[in-house]
């Protein structure tokens, strides 16, 4: 793809739009926006434009469509598939300056907002009104909601609740032309054609920029309880997992971690957390509702299903205090993995019942080629994140025979009926494996739809799709 570099007019044309001070071109303003929390990965921008609306926005993108310029939107740059790197140059456009809470409507159960707002800046505001937005991702103290958005993000919630695209009821869009359009109604159903919400949904901005948000709310629910359950063997920890929902309960959460995971997260942000030699996975289970009495008769149920699949122990946290104090941890891994080692995260996803069987191919895989992997994830949905550490691998390993490896667990994913990525999206780095999992007709499909929105393909251009195709 062969796209304009930024030229001294282009730059006169962005000081127009946004402002002087919101057009950043030296080296050191733009680092921050070189990188998101894909492994290692580092690419400079041309310019970085900090927009403050949707009029703003429509201006820049009429401007770079007319004159060939790549445009990678870009959140907070959170993402962990290098959805936000501009891989060709040219214009990241920051939504971080669209960061108002609009309204947030108790009567119809609605928040209207900008794409900018962190996801936790928006939990905090519903539930001063009683009101609950329920997709967490781990990162949600930092990640925007534009942002999750674009990968329909999950987190642990989302076993009981749903990912983000359940919460979307309709969207302000930036098209590549400069028109600003609204995809639905702002209504809890909608059958009034091909759903262009969804579609933006987990479109990683390469259809348009969402620049507002229709977001339903629901009840907050009145308790929660919090059981930590650690295991001898990581695949009774999972066929656990199955157990609870056939023994009838509705967790809110349910995570899986492996030692390790625990481990370095606790380093990472100077926990004490000790883990006995025999532990070799853990469970996190969240349980919440109204009724207190049905709570803990769900817990119950719940610890006899843990201890019939071996579970040495099942631990309550008491307190408000200590439920935080394992939530911290586990939000922890993440940010600890990358700290501590190179690594390639994979974002696996079965149907539940199967998560035994990924984990053991994963750590089979993983020995046959060599490498070490930490796994943690949402178990409740089937979801686990597969991190496999550098270490002393040598580059050529790593940069090569690795690949392969990597394609024998998505292909396993598939045996399963599962996929490649549950919430964090393709980007740029698992473009290369959508061919595992998805036909060509499908490709083909997705392909038309994004040129059908970005005839030249100037939006976020290198995503989703490889660059032959
Ligand atoms: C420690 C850690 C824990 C995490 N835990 C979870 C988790 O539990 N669950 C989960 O799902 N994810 C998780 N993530 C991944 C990440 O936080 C999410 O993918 C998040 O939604 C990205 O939001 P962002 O604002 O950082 O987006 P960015 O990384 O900035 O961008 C992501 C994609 O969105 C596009 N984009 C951003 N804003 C817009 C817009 N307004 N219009 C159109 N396109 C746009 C970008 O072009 C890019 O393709 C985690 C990440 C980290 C670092």
């Amino acid at each position: 793809m062969n796209f304009q570099k930024i030229r001294e007019q282009d730059l006169l044309q962005f000081k127009e739009i946004v402002g002087e001070e919101y057009v950043l071109v030296d080296l050191s303003s733009l680092e921050p926006y070189s990188h998101d929390y894909t492994e290692d990965l580092s690419f400079f921008p041309e310019v970085a434009l900090k927009p403050a609306n949707a009029k703003e926005i429509a201006a820049i993108l009429l401007y770079c469509d007319t004159n060939n310029i790549a445009v990678t939107p870009r959140g907070a740059g959170t993402g962990l598939s290098g959805g936000a790197l501009a891989v060709y140059g040219g214009v990241i456009l920051s939504t971080e300056r669209l960061n108002k809470i609009i309204s947030i409507d108790e009567r119809n159960f609605q928040a209207i907002v900008e794409p900018g707002v962190i996801n936790e800046r928006l939990q905090e505001a519903v539930k001063e009104k009683g009101l609950f937005y329920p997709p967490d991702p781990a990162s949600k103290g930092s990640c925007f909601l534009g942002g999750n958005i674009a990968h329909s993000s999950g987190g642990p919630r989302a076993l009981k609740y749903g990912t983000t695209r359940d919460y979307v009821l309709n969207l302000e869009v930036v098209l590549v032309n400069g028109e600003i359009i609204m995809t639905g109604a702002n209504t809890l159903k909608y059958s009034t054609g091909y759903n262009l919400t969804h579609l933006m949904i987990g479109s990683e901005g390469t259809l348009g920029i969402v620049t507002k948000i229709i977001l339903k709310l629901i009840p907050t629910p009145k308790n929660t309880l919090l059981l930590l359950a650690p295991f001898a063997s990581p695949e009774k920890a999972c066929e656990a997992v199955n157990g609870i929902f056939l023994a009838g309960c509705n967790p809110s959460a349910c995570e899986f971690v492996e030692p390790d995971g625990f481990r370095l997260s606790a380093a990472l942000l100077q926990m004490t957390f000790d883990i006995p030699e025999e532990v070799k996975a853990y469970l996190l289970i969240e349980v919440d509702g109204n009724h207190f009495d049905q709570m803990m008769k769900e817990c119950e149920t719940i610890s006899e299903v843990l201890y019939t699949h071996q579970a040495i122990d099942v631990l309550f946290a008491e307190t408000a205090n200590q439920k935080e104090y394992f939530w911290k941890l586990r939000r922890g891994i993440g940010e600890a993995t990358k700290h501590n080692n190179t690594y390639k995260e994979e974002d696996t996803v079965v149907p539940r019942a199967e998560l035994p069987i990924l984990f053991h191919g994963v750590k089979e895989i993983s020995k046959r080629y060599g490498f070490r992997t930490v796994c943690y994830g949402h178990a409740g949905d089937g979801n686990l994140h597969v991190n496999i550490l550098k270490d002393e691998l040598s580059d050529e390993f790593w940069n090569n025979e690795l690949n392969t490896a990597i394609i024998e667990i998505f292909e396993l994913c598939k045996q399963l009926n599962g996929t490649i990525s549950g919430e964090h999206g393709i980007g740029l780095v698992q473009q290369k494996y959508m061919k595992v999992v998805m036909p060509e007709t499908n490709l083909a499909l997705m392909r038309a739809i994004k040129f059908a929105f970005d005839p030249k393909g100037i939006l976020n251009p290198g995503k989703i799709f490889t660059k032959e195709s």
